[in-house]
């Protein structure tokens, strides 16, 4: 039988409905479902005696008495609620209409849906993307209730922004909440997302998307790999060939963090137009050793970014423009695993940025122990090392050592244990070393010298690495020629896990939410 759906509209401007009709796919809906009240799509008027799903569009009227008795009444007869968009779930940007911006004359004053009924989904946004909408009745249809889990955090989707986020320590920034705001009220300032209170619609989309307020790390996995033929290693992942490569352009070589075989991938992709556009962490002009994101659509700009910027990098806050602005149709993300973590789970819940995720076509992790915020970096440098940044030209992580090389030729080696002091906070929970959710992982760790560590995990990473070597691009280590230590990956893997599992039951301990 098909579900009994009564989709009602409150206070709003029909723009979350309007993106439900801009699924291109209302016809298939009214199929699917047995739609009994839907005033902006059908003539019936009649208020239905029971439903599987009644959705609401729109926040309660405080003082408009027909609002709290009809959801009071629907409520009754549903079997299921959903509050879809800001307004309904939030009050959304009818936050503001106190003190006489009276978008109704008549009406000046708004709740949440959750605050006067019990509600069982919360899709915020402003309005929430076709796509998210589509996969949410698909969701509901197919009674997919891992699927829908991520909208049964009434309480946590109804949290306004990514506040609650930094306050706990908890961003790492990627800087999605950055590209997804509608209304440009977030901004990375050292690679943390700020936001302007005075032009926050409170959608709520920020927090949704970001990867560190629910991120269901497992049933993501298992849905990024359903369609992959793997291995799986309880430190590595998912997988399905590891190999020790390099970039064959001097070049390349010569600028790049070990072996290259980041950049030479992305230069093979760029040249065979597999892709037209990367997002990475270039260098920012100025302040020395500053990352910041890089849109990357040529091989003179790619040169720019090779080596390693060891501090944070909201690779993500561009990605809107990228997308829309640069009308990018093929684009690849160069990120760390948190990075790769934020993609997958906006890949699978699209709830903002219409029309974006279509256009992400590779995904490359690099390996990551841990990182820092821009200023605790050059403290560290110089507490630890005795050096300035200015006199250094690279840093690396290998064999237990932070490793600062300085332009006279010294490197300093400074145990990572003693270097966990500066790291940024939110690292320590942390539970990827290899970018697990990746397309194809590079590392350095377990290749020799010069040389780095590739673990390729999908078709996708699969097809664009073994064009790569083909095309003359990339050079693969020949077996027993080039040895990899893999034992010592799972071994770093290892202790980050096992970190990650300690620090989140600390956290645990003080009542401190925890994403994962
Ligand atoms: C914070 C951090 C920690 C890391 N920790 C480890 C580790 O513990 N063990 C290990 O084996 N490898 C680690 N890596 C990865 C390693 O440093 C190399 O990036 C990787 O081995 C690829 O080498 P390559 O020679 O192919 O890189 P290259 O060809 O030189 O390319 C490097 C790529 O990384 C991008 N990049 C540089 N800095 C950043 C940044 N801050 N954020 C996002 N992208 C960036 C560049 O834009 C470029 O695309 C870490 C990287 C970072 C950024
Ligand atoms: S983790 Fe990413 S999405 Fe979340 S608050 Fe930080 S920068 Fe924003
Ligand atoms: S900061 Fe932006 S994305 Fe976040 S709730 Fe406010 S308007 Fe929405
Ligand atoms: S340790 Fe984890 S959270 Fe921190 S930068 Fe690396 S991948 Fe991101």
């Amino acid at each position: 039988m098909k579900p009994k759906v009564g989709i009602f509209q409150l206070a709003s401007c029909s723009g979350c409905l309007l993106s439900h009709l801009d699924t291109g796919k209302i016809v298939q809906f009214m199929k699917d479902y047995d739609v009994k009240y839907y005033p902006l799509v059908m003539d019936s008027r009649t208020i239905p005696d029971e439903l599987d799903l009644a959705v609401f569009e729109g926040a309660v009227g405080t003082i408009e008495k027909g609002h709290m008795k009809l959801i009071t009444d629907i409520r009754q007869k549903s079997k299921k609620v959903a509050s879809l968009g800001a307004c309904a779930v939030t009050t959304g940007i009818l936050m503001h209409s106190a003190g006489n911006q009276m978008p109704m004359p008549e009406t000046d004053a708004f709740l949440p849906i959750s605050e006067i009924v019990n509600v069982d989904y919360a899709i915020p946004g402003c309005p929430p993307s076709p796509e998210i909408i589509e996969r949410f009745f698909d969701a509901f249809l197919r009674k997919d209730e891992k699927y829908l889990q991520a909208f049964t955090n009434i309480e946590e989707n109804s949290e306004i922004n990514i506040r609650y986020i930094t306050q706990r320590a908890l961003c790492i920034s990627c800087g999605l909440c950055t590209a997804v705001c509608p209304t440009l009220a977030l901004s990375d300032i050292e690679g943390k997302p700020v936001i302007r209170d005075e032009i926050c619609v409170k959608c709520g989309e920020c927090r949704f998307q970001c990867p560190r307020s629910y991120m269901p790390l497992d049933y993501i996995n298992e849905t990024v790999f359903k369609d992959e033929s793997t291995s799986i290693d309880e430190y590595l992942g998912r997988y399905m060939s590891i190999y020790t490569a390099r970039a064959t352009k001097q070049e390349i070589l010569k600028n790049a963090q070990s072996g290259g075989t980041t950049t030479a991938l992305l230069n093979y992709c760029l040249d065979s137009r597999i892709i037209d556009g990367i997002l990475t962490g270039g260098k920012d002009k100025e302040k020395y050793w500053l990352a910041r994101s890089t849109l990357v659509t040529n091989y003179e700009e790619l040169i720019e970014t090779t080596g390693t910027t060891y501090n944070l990098c909201p690779t993500l806050n561009i990605l809107k423009d990228a997308a829309t602005s640069n009308y990018l149709k093929n684009i690849a993300i160069v990120g760390l695993p948190c990075v790769q973590q934020a993609i997958r789970k906006l890949e699978i819940y699209p709830l903002s940025m219409r029309s974006v995720i279509d256009k992400l076509s590779l995904r490359v992790g690099l390996f990551c122990t841990h990182n820092f915020r821009y200023n605790a970096m050059i403290k560290m440098m110089e507490e630890l090392g005795e050096i300035r940044a200015e006199d250094t030209y690279k840093v690396d992580i290998g064999a237990g050592n932070y490793m600062i090389y300085s332009v006279s030729g010294d490197v300093q080696k400074i145990p990572i244990d003693v270097v966990r002091e500066y790291e940024q906070e939110s690292c320590s929970i942390c539970p990827d070393f290899t970018a697990e959710l990746s397309d194809i992982s590079i590392g350095s760790i377990g290749a020799p010298d010069g040389w780095n560590t590739v673990i390729v995990r999908t078709k996708t990473g699969q097809k664009a690495f073994e064009a790569a070597v083909q095309g003359g691009y990339i050079e693969i280590g020949k077996e027993g020629k080039i040895p990899i230590d893999i034992e010592l990956v799972k071994k770093l893997s290892k202790i980050k896990k096992n970190r990650s599992k300690k620090k989140i039951e600390n956290r645990k301990k003080y009542n401190l939410k925890v994403p994962f």
